[in-house]
Parts: structure tokens; sequence; C-alpha cells
């Protein structure tokens, strides 16, 4: 198996994970992330206390690169400071636009690495930073 295809079973496992696929009690943040281009549709929510993300979860609907690159963001977000998450979106934001390409320095994205090659299908890149550009406009 290489790694495409160990990152293409990435994306496929946590775009049917139902794990952050829920509402929170009480959320601090709702945000609304649509992607016209490909019928993608999330509500991200957020519960923030103290600038750290406590909890977060995440409803919609969407193709398989939207659903996965959400759930796999609230992974890494969740219990993270503010500031740490915003970090974390400019990073995945330069991977998937290719100012970034080492491997190491792209470390800190995890699982999220799996969209590393998305960036060569122009068509599916607005699905990938779904989430990522939801959460952005929220940080700054
Ligand atoms: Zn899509």
């Amino acid at each position: 198996m290489n790694l495409d295809d160990v990152y293409s079973e990435i994306i496929i496992e946590n775009s049917r994970s139902a794990k952050n696929r829920r509402k929170l009690a009480n959320p601090t943040h709702s945000l609304l992330g649509v992607n016209p281009s490909c019928g993608d549709e999330i509500i991200l929510e957020l519960e923030v206390e103290g600038g750290v993300i406590k909890d977060a979860a995440f409803s919609g609907d969407g193709c398989a690169i939207s659903q996965a690159s959400t759930s796999i963001m609230i992974d890494l977000i969740k219990g993270a400071k503010m500031e740490k998450a915003g970090e974390l979106v400019e990073l995945f934001l330069a991977m998937i636009q290719r100012r970034e390409s080492d491997d190491s320095l792209l470390e800190p994205l995890e699982d999220a690495l799996a969209f590393k090659n998305v960036a060569n299908m122009p068509a599916r890149v607005k699905c990938a930073v779904l989430p990522w550009r939801t959460l952005e406009k929220e940080i700054d």
C-alpha cells in the first residue's frame, strides 16, 4: 500500500465517521460554511472558554472530502487555544496552496496531511478548505 492509498483511506474513513458529527449543548460559536461549487454545507460549532476550544462538533452534508476535512480539523483543534487553531488553519492553507511542502513543517497537521494531494485537484480544493476557511473567519 503506497502513501496515496493510506491518505485516501484516511479521507474515506473520516468522511464516514460520526464521532464529531453532533450538536453541542452550549456552543459559543455556530459557523456556517458553504461551498456552492460542490454543494457542501457545514455548520461548525465551538465551545470556547478563556480562549481555548473546549469542544467542537459539526453537522451538515457534502462530499467525502469536505466532510472528512471538517472532522479531521475538529480532532486537531479540540482542546487547542484559538491562536494555535489559527496557526493550524494557516498551515493547512499553506499546504493546499503549495506555499509550504516541507513535511517536517507540516507535521502538526497530522491526519490533515492526507489532503496534500488535493492541491493537484483544483475542483476539490474548495471542498478541502471549507471548514478551515469557516474557522479562519471567526479567528480573524
Ligand atoms: Zn465538495
